[in-house]
């Protein structure tokens, strides 16, 4: 398969060991792309059709049938290449992979060997506020196989044969992941991905994002151990879940004095346990050559700038656009380009507003933390983009304190229709803006904390806090700190 130098990156002094071992993961995920038909017949891609409605002679390999390339499906390939920082080959090649399963009874499946239509790249994103990078071996289109069915049958199975054909493009890491964090956090993004491009719909229940984890653990700086493969994980949960398993599961066996076999696993969600299915084949059972019903697939470079300039703005441009153009950290800016919806929230309350600073804020801070403790996506928000550009005017105002706004939020989000100016109204959270009756308190503070007055003019910078603090106090939180600092230092000058 793809030749694995060992590569530089394999060496992480910084990566986590579990009970002294250090983990290593690798990725294959099989990606649905969202086209209409199949990958090289007209039968319909549609989800939940009744079994056996949608399988044509093509997808079947029925004699004197020949395959068609669908455009869909490879200019998809293409747009996931440009995602990554890819190689989008000139010439690539289909391969029939051989084996026999009762979902497969054409006996091969149709897929990409030795040459793969996109090459190299790298995945990069966020975990705990460190930047990483996964890199990409490969991703090469090949179709999908059919499902048996065994729920519905005593003591037999069913074959539904309607997936069958299916446009997949299987994309695959190096192993350069080391712990089921980084794993999952590599997923995700990956999921972000091609979502945020249009190529897969990503709903993981129906199948179309699908991930295998290779893992392995070895002593620190020693050679690579034998792998398993954890097949088909199709929630974020159970991949972690999976993983954590598996690893003890390894460094089990090896302190046992057991060796570990290559072998294909099965997570059951049930049982918390993964189990293996058969012993893994090696490339050279699956007998590969290069399917002579398929021409290679040709790809000119007009056709990539083709799909480039029809592809809208990418996450990682879009980040990088709103540090320039916004000011904001990195960090900030990549959690803003979390999803297309997050970043359109994000522009359009930035954009009403003008304080982009502080709509990132508010966006990462409250407004995350409200959504995730109920559950909800940005497009479900109770507080449209509208309603927090005006809240946040209304501190930038200096009408309101930041933490009389986090009240006004709360009330929001109960009322999504109420106002932000009668909220502050009715809630009486206007910051003190009479200087006339701000004098008289911080007057009168003075007076009554001489020796906190005599600490701050010797000196003391921290008398002034609590100077500061009576008067907050005395104004019953709406005095406005900023200006209340100001005008003790001008009267105690
Ligand atoms: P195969 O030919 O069996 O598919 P590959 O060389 O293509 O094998 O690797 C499949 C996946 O397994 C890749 O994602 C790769 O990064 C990962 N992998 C390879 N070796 C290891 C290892 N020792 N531990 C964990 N993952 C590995
Ligand atoms: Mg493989």
């Amino acid at each position: 398969m793809a030749t694995m130098q060992e590569p530089i990156l394999l060496d992480r002094p910084d990566a986590p060991l579990v009970g002294g071992y250090e983990v290593i993961i690798g990725f294959e995920t099989h990606a649905q792309l969202s086209t209409q038909s199949k990958i090289f017949s007209r039968a319909s891609t549609a989800f939940g059709a009744e079994p056996n409605t949608q399988a044509c002679a093509v997808d079947l390999a029925l004699p004197g049938t020949l395959p068609v390339m669908n455009k869909g499906a490879v200019e998809r390939a293409i747009a996931f290449g440009l995602a990554v920082n890819s190689h989008i080959a000139e010439k690539s090649v289909f391969a029939r992979k051989n084996y026999f399963y009762p979902d497969l009874p054409k006996g091969y499946q149709i897929s990409q060997f030795e040459i793969p239509v996109v090459q190299g790249g790298n995945v990069e994103f966020f975990l705990n506020e460190k930047k990483m990078s996964v890199r990409l071996v490969r991703a090469h289109l090949e179709e999908d196989a059919g499902k048996s069915l065994h729920e519905d049958f005593i003591g037999q199975s069913g074959i539904d044969l309607n997936r069958a054909g299916t446009p997949l493009l299987e994309i695959v890491t190096e192993p350069d992941m080391r712990s089921s964090a980084e794993a999952v956090a590599y997923a995700k993004e990956l999921h972000k991905i091609v979502t945020w491009i249009g190529i897969c719909d990503g709903n993981m229940q129906e199948g179309s994002f699908r991930c295998d984890a290779n893992v392995s653990v070895r002593k620190p700086g020693g050679a690579l151990g034998t792998r398993r493969e954890i097949k088909n994980l199709n929630s974020f949960k159970f991949m972690q879940q999976a993983i954590d398993f598996e690893v003890r599961w390894q460094i089990e066996q090896i302190e046992d004095g057991h060796k570990i076999q290559q072998a294909t696993v099965l997570f059951n969600p049930d049982t918390g346990e993964t189990r293996a299915m058969r012993t893994k084949e090696d490339a050279a059972d699956y007998r590969y050559f290069p399917d002579p019903d398929l021409p290679p697939l040709c790809i000119a470079r007009e056709w990539v700038e083709k799909v480039r300039g029809e592809m809208a703005e990418l996450p990682r441009a879009m980040a990088a656009r709103f540090e320039k153009d916004y000011g904001l950290g990195e960090y900030d800016a990549t959690q803003l380009t979390q999803s297309l919806a997050l970043s359109a929230y994000f522009e359009a309350v930035s954009k009403a507003c003008n304080q982009a600073k502080l709509a990132s804020n508010w966006i990462t801070g409250e407004l995350a933390r409200r959504l995730n403790a109920q559950d909800l996506s940005i497009e479900q928000t109770p507080v449209k983009a509208d309603t927090l550009a005006a809240l946040i005017t209304r501190i930038s105002d200096g009408t309101i304190s930041n933490n009389a706004a986090k009240q006004v939020m709360d009330a929001l989000w109960e009322d999504a229709s109420a106002s932000v100016d009668a909220l502050i109204e009715a809630k009486g959270l206007k910051q003190m803006n009479d200087s006339g009756a701000l004098e008289k308190i911080v007057d009168e503070a003075i007076a009554a904390n001489a020796k906190n007055v005599a600490e701050f003019k010797a000196g003391n910078e921290k008398a002034l806090n609590a100077l500061v603090g009576q008067i907050m106090k005395a104004s019953k939180g709406k005095a406005n700190p900023q200006q209340v600092n100001d005008l003790l230092r001008a009267k105690l000058a």
